[in-house]
């Protein structure tokens, strides 16, 4: 059977486009269907317009910071409009790039929603037309899930925070993943009244302990109000602000309502159910290891399959996914020691197993961590703690998780996790010589195991 392409990719973000890119530069004829904006959601509301964010906002430390060392400036003033201007050039330009990366490769844009209609069939729904392809790819990300709740209609999502009008004066966020303790950061480094509130009983569930421990120390010394164990019933409004009325009676009044609830795959009215592809608990579309559906010539990459919703995880299966499919290379993705940050004040990086998950892996776990201010500090006065932790498998002696809380923990982490997915022992670690003076270099001098208190009592 003819098809009028080889390749039809739904969706242009991170996954989708580089899946184009590489087929096409493996010959084959290819379209991608975008319905919002070229780039997807990393590039143009989410991780590069995320980042700017926080970059504004950590001036307002290194302003406080500077004084320590002798520095005496004029009091700093913020100008939100200025941000929001320069960000949106950014994203312009990158939005550009990714077009022109596109056509260069001799992909056809096609600035519409798409829908399946069969396994070989899309339909262009601001075209009105179909196409037919041999393959299909579905890219189509994730998006903002906020609780069906009275009021929820007055909050906004991360999508919304990147185009806000001003920068309000008190904000509530909801949630305590990524997204959540990321903007309550932002918002407070650029000046404003932040409250956080998490129906757990601590922020960053699936991350380890003492990171999230330690980073709600962090965030409450910095003026945040972390309040745990808050559900919201209802936001009510007056027309000037809102009203957050929590599940325990408290009422907080506030200028802006941010959700940070997680985020569902983009599968409703996609015409996948009608087509007989499976789907999830939560709508993502169910793939094996090279990213197929069980349909056989339909493929999924990125958050839509829910597997790890990370920029570089999309990337990476949408190369493999090329180079199954389109090199005769068959390629499945490696889901295991991947690096993250959370880009949270101060930074998070790890990679590995928590201790909490080393527990029930491993019959025997050694602790290796230590907790100190940063030397930067000592002259600023800030009252920041640093926390490097490393756990290692006691029989086999690799070390299986690196965990850090601090300044640059990001980029600590992404250099980490080259170490550990090479299988590096703790012996590994102690034969590397130190950098002096950095934080990094308590990786590699911890001697001394940790013995916390109640294992000591068991002794
Ligand atoms: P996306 O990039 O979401 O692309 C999907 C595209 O499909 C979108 O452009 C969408 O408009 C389009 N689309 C959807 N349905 C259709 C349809 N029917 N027809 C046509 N087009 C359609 N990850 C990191 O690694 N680091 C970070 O720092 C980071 N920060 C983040 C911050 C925020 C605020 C958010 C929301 C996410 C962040 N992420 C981060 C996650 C990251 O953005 C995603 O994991 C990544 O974008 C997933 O890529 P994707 O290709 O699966 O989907
Ligand atoms: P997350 O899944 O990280 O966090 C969702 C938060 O919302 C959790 O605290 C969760 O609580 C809470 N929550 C979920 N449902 C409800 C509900 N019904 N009522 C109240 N609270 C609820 O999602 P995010 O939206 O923060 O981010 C989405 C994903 O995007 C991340 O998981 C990550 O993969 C990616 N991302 C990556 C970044 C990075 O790499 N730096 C930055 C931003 C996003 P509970 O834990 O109790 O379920």
């Amino acid at each position: 059977m003819a098809f009028d392409l080889d390749l039809f990719v739904i969706g242009a973000g991170s996954g989708g486009v580089r899946a184009a890119r590489l087929a096409a530069g493996y010959g084959a004829k290819v379209a991608v269907a975008e319905e919002y904006r070229v780039g997807g959601t990393c590039v143009v509301r989410g991780c590069v317009p995320k980042k700017l964010f926080v970059y504004a906002s950590r001036f307002a430390d290194a302003f406080e910071d500077a004084a320590g060392f002798g520095w005496t400036l004029p009091r700093p003033a913020f100008d939100w409009p200025t941000l929001i201007a320069n960000k949106d050039r950014e994203i312009d330009r990158l939005n550009g790039l990714y077009i022109r990366n596109l056509n260069r490769a001799g992909v056809d844009i096609i600035m519409s929603r798409a829908v399946l209609k069969g396994p070989n069939t899309v339909y262009l729904v601001e075209e009105n037309r179909t196409l037919t392809a041999r393959t299909i790819l579905i890219a189509t990300g994730a998006t903002p899930f906020v609780p069906d709740i009275p009021g929820a209609e007055h909050a906004i999502t991360s999508n919304e925070a990147f185009h806000l009008p001003a920068l309000p004066a008190s904000v509530v966020v909801v949630g305590a993943g990524y997204i959540a303790v990321e903007f309550a950061g932002i918002f407070n480094g650029l000046g404003a009244e932040v409250k956080l509130l998490y129906r757990g009983e601590q922020i960053l569930r699936g991350f380890d302990g003492d990171l999230r421990d330690g980073l709600a120390d962090e965030m409450r010394k910095r003026g945040i109000d972390v309040r745990v164990e808050t559900d919201v019933a209802r936001i009510d409004t007056d027309g000037a602000g809102y009203q957050v009325v929590c599940g325990n009676g408290d009422t907080i009044y506030t200028e802006l309502v941010m959700y940070a609830t997680g985020r569902r795959p983009n599968t409703l009215n996609l015409g996948l159910e009608k087509t007989g592809i499976e789907l999830g608990w939560n709508g993502h579309v169910v793939v094996n290891e090279y990213s197929q559906t069980n349909i056989e010539n339909v493929y999924a990459v990125g958050d839509v399959t829910d597997r790890v919703n990370l920029t570089p995880v999309a990337i990476r299966e949408g190369i493999a996914f090329a180079e199954t499919v389109f090199n005769d290379n068959p390629t499945p993705v490696d889901h295991s020691y991947i690096p993250t940050a959370v880009f949270s004040e101060p930074e998070i990086g790890t990679v590995g197993l928590t201790e909490e998950e080393a527990r029930e892996k491993h019959r025997k776990i050694d602790i290796y961590k230590s907790s100190f201010r940063a030397m930067k500090h000592t002259l600023s006065g800030r009252d920041e703690n640093t926390l490097v932790k490393l756990i290692v498998d006691g029989e086999s002696d690799r070390v299986v998780g690196c965990h850090i809380l601090g300044p640059d923990a990001g980029e600590m982490a992404q250099v980490l996790g080259i170490a550990v997915r090479m299988g590096a022992t703790k012996a590994d670690f102690d034969a590397t010589m130190a950098i002096h003076p950095t934080a990094a270099e308590e990786l590699v001098t911890l001697r001394e195991k940790w013995v916390d208190k109640p294992a000591r009592a068991a002794q």
